[in-house]
């Protein structure tokens, strides 16, 4: 409301809307040499950044005091009282920078407040020092890279797992086949000719020779099983820790398997401004009460308006309170960010995490905002050409955009997926499975001891055998396992009573 009319005393005009100057310049004057300014500004990198109490720098501090380098006039800063750029309510009235103008508690304005229409009608613009349009930020994902891949089957285990799972699949492999040659319970008559004849090799049969171990490891591993047994305690010790071990990877590999495929088909790739519109999954947002969010609100174009009445009805809400609440909600995913590009390339410099989607919405500019009819109007839009051609605000372009950068530009997107992290977890179950191989040794042991009586023959059979043969010149062993045969058991019960029943 700018005022009110009574019958007695007329119209009333509310005396902060009222044109009243606290200066006077010449027009025909060069400078405003004596001036003293009220700027209102708004905190927003690299704009306007504040370093201390009463303490600015920024783009726009550059700005201005190359300004009054110019026109020698002096200032003082003050910061919008409600933290924003303005907007306008349903009762015409203007908040943020543009309502703190219309109300005169400052002189001019320098911020990145966007040129508009509708701005237009109640402040006074210069000409433009910079130009930018609306861009849309999202966060860089991984599976955009390398989606598709020949080798997806692969990835839902990490390299050091598949590694890990070849050397522990050759360790149990091997440990099977030692282990039931060291335990006299894996070994039984062949040939039942003389009951009593345990001492001869020729008569005893083991069946995890090298290749069944292998066999009834990749069986196990495979989901399918084998026909070769474990009888003894050790090798079944064996053969219970590593179906445990299969189990758990197997059933986490098809998770992430799942994981993966669903995760791909679900990745709708957003492009484009439309790709953004047309789906649910990202949701997406603008700053509040600003130019951008004037910009959907006012839109007439079909697309835009479908948006604004999504990003409305929205809840939790889209709307953010400043850029880097917005940057955050984006990195955190599933948040689209619609901002201006100028503080989008600044953001882009400096975080290899996010991405720009698809072009400008529009186009326009950031001017130095006045009081509707402000005298300063002429002089100041001057001073900005003036600064533009002398290729100043270039300078202080590139110095607030990528000299201030710390550390290199963004390079390509990091390679490694996420997801890779992930099998990790698992590396408990080789620890299991290691206990259970060092359990499965010493129960080996036991069992030998158990069976000393045996030991001549088997002994020969294990690596400390073969050493203490060669060791003794002896190679008789050679000769002896390359008579055996290979059979396989039917019904191992039957053998294995016979067999205990002779040891016992
Ligand atoms: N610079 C904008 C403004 O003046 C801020 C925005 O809406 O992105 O309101």
């Amino acid at each position: 409301m700018l005022g009110n009319w009574s019958e007695k005393r007329g119209w009333n005009f509310d005396s902060r809307y009222a044109n009243r100057w606290e200066f006077d310049i010449d027009p025909d004057s060069e400078d405003l040499e004596g001036l003293h300014l009220r700027v209102v500004v708004y905190l927003e990198e690299p704009f306007v950044i504040k370093t201390g109490e009463n303490q600015y720098e920024g783009f726009c501090i550059d700005l201005l005091n190359e300004m009054t380098k110019v026109l020698k006039f002096n200032y003082t800063i003050i910061e919008v009282q409600d933290g924003t750029y303005g907007i306008e309510d349903e009762s015409g009235r203007w908040n943020g920078i543009i309502g703190a103008l219309q109300r005169h508690e400052a002189d001019l304005s320098l911020s990145a407040v966007t040129i508009t229409y509708s701005r237009a009608e109640v402040v006074d613009f210069t000409l433009p020092f910079m130009h930018l349009g609306i861009s849309i930020l999202l966060a860089r994902t991984s599976e955009e890279t390398d989606k598709g891949s020949l080798w997806t089957f692969l990835e839902p285990l990490s390299l050091t797992v598949w590694i890990s799972l070849l050397i522990s699949y050759c360790i149990v492999s091997y440990s099977m086949h030692i282990l039931a040659k060291f335990s006299p319970y894996e070994w039984y008559n062949l040939e039942r000719i003389d009951e009593r004849d345990f001492e001869n090799i020729k008569n005893q049969k083991n069946q995890f020779t090298i290749l069944n171990s292998f066999w009834f490891t990749m069986g196990s591993l495979m989901q399918q099983g084998s026909d070769v047994i474990p009888r003894a305690a050790a090798t079944r010790l064996i053969a219970v820790v590593w179906w445990m071990f299969t189990q758990i990877i197997i059933s986490s590999y098809t998770a992430q398997l799942a994981a993966f495929l669903t995760v791909e088909r679900m990745s709708t790739p957003i492009e484009s401004t439309q790709d953004l519109a047309n789906q649910q999954k990202i949701r997406y947002g603008v700053l509040k009460s600003g130019s951008t969010m004037d910009f959907f609100r006012e839109s007439k174009i079909p697309m835009y308006e479908r948006m604004w009445s999504v990003m409305e009805s929205s809840s939790p809400g889209v709307f953010v309170n400043s850029s880097r609440e917005g940057i955050a909600r984006v990195k955190s995913g599933g948040y689209a960010y619609m901002m201006e590009s100028s503080m989008l390339e600044y953001y882009l410099e400096r975080d290899c995490d996010l991405q720009s989607i698809g072009g400008l919405l529009d186009s326009k500019g950031y001017g130095i905002a006045l009081p509707k009819g402000s005298p300063l109007r002429d002089i100041l839009s001057r001073t900005v050409l003036q600064l533009q051609e002398r290729t100043i605000l270039e300078a202080l372009k590139n110095k607030w955009w990528r000299d201030r950068r710390e550390g290199p530009s963004c390079g390509p997107p990091p390679a490694e997926k996420t997801t890779n992290s992930k099998p990790q977890n698992i590396f408990g179950i080789f620890y299991v499975l290691l206990t259970g191989l060092i359990v499965a040794f010493l129960l080996a042991c036991g069992e030998y001891c158990i069976e000393s009586r045996h030991e001549a023959f088997r002994l020969k059979l294990t690596i400390v055998g073969k050493f203490i043969d060669w060791y003794r010149g002896n190679s008789n062993d050679t000769k002896v396992r390359s008579k055996m045969r290979n059979m396989q058991l039917d019904t191992a019960g039957q053998e294995i009573g016979i067999f205990n029943n002779k040891i016992e």
